[in-house]
């Protein structure tokens, strides 16, 4: 059967994404029961599952409610933070869903909390907060170190791959990006792109990963344009892939 997945805009910026089949539905990351039980509706499917990349209200605050309409399985990162888990995950671990029929892989992608995790074949990419489209999350409990080598992580995955992030921030990602990269043609096409499914309410997600490693700053931070934008930015920068990163990351977080 075949599968399908689909944004379900929640909050201000999130997305929770729904994969489904003609039957049943999984959800990542519900921070809101209400949308996710209207699209269920809408499409006359039942929910089977829930997936969890990390602790923050945003991703977790509707399981609960979800729980009382169907009680599901909930996997998500081994963290007692995450009240409603059923089956805590690490690194290396395998999530075998039944209805609609699927397997991804874990891999702990620690930065924008200790425990973050990111599921993944060979086809999807669900990222959290870890990686955005032309951008990534921040830092709230995690060192520049943690979150450079998540992120290199990721970029090894499927090029063709989709990536599945948990919220809409690529407009004002590409902003960014522009300012520390101008050069950049596939980022200046990606920007325009953006802006144009923005003003048409669209969602930017998902997007090829191989698309991101051409523009996404924070996944180019070996390039010498990124090195010499990170050394613009504090002359004292190294050139390790890691300072380029957290000298980046800190201009964005004061912005
Ligand atoms: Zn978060
Ligand atoms: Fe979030």
């Amino acid at each position: 059967m075949t599968i399908r997945i689909e944004p379900i805009p929640a909050l201000e910026s999130n997305y929770i994404w729904m994969i489904h089949d003609d039957h049943a539905a999984v959800l990542v990351d519900p921070g809101c029961a209400e949308v996710a039980l209207s699209a269920l509706k809408a499409h006359g499917i039942s929910l089977t599952g829930i997936l969890v990349t990390h602790h923050h209200a945003d991703h977790i605050a509707g399981i609960p409610r979800l729980l009382e309409e169907y009680p599901v399985p909930v996997w998500g990162p081994a963290d007692e933070r995450i009240a409603t888990l059923t089956h805590p995950l690490q690194e290396g671990d395998t999530v075998d869903l039944d209805s609609p029929k699927l397997t991804l892989e874990v891999m702990a992608t620690p930065g924008h909390t200790s425990s973050h995790i990111t599921f993944f074949n060979d086809t999807m990419i669900f990222c959290g907060d870890t990686l955005f489209s032309i951008g990534c999350g921040r830092l709230f409990e995690g060192t520049p170190a943690q979150m450079q080598n998540a992120l290199d992580r990721i970029a090894r995955l499927a090029p063709d791959a989709l990536v599945y992030c948990g919220h809409e921030y690529t407009e004002a990602n590409c902003a960014f990006a522009l300012s520390v990269e101008p050069n950049n043609p596939a980022l200046a096409q990606r920007a325009q792109a953006v802006a144009q499914l923005r003003a048409n309410g669209q969602p930017t997600l998902p997007v090829t990963l191989g698309d991101e490693l051409k523009t996404n700053p924070f996944l180019r931070t070996r390039l010498p344009s990124l090195i010499a934008a990170a050394r613009q930015i504090d002359p004292d920068c190294g050139t390790t892939a890691t300072e380029v990163f957290a000298t980046l990351r800190a201009l964005k977080d004061s912005r």
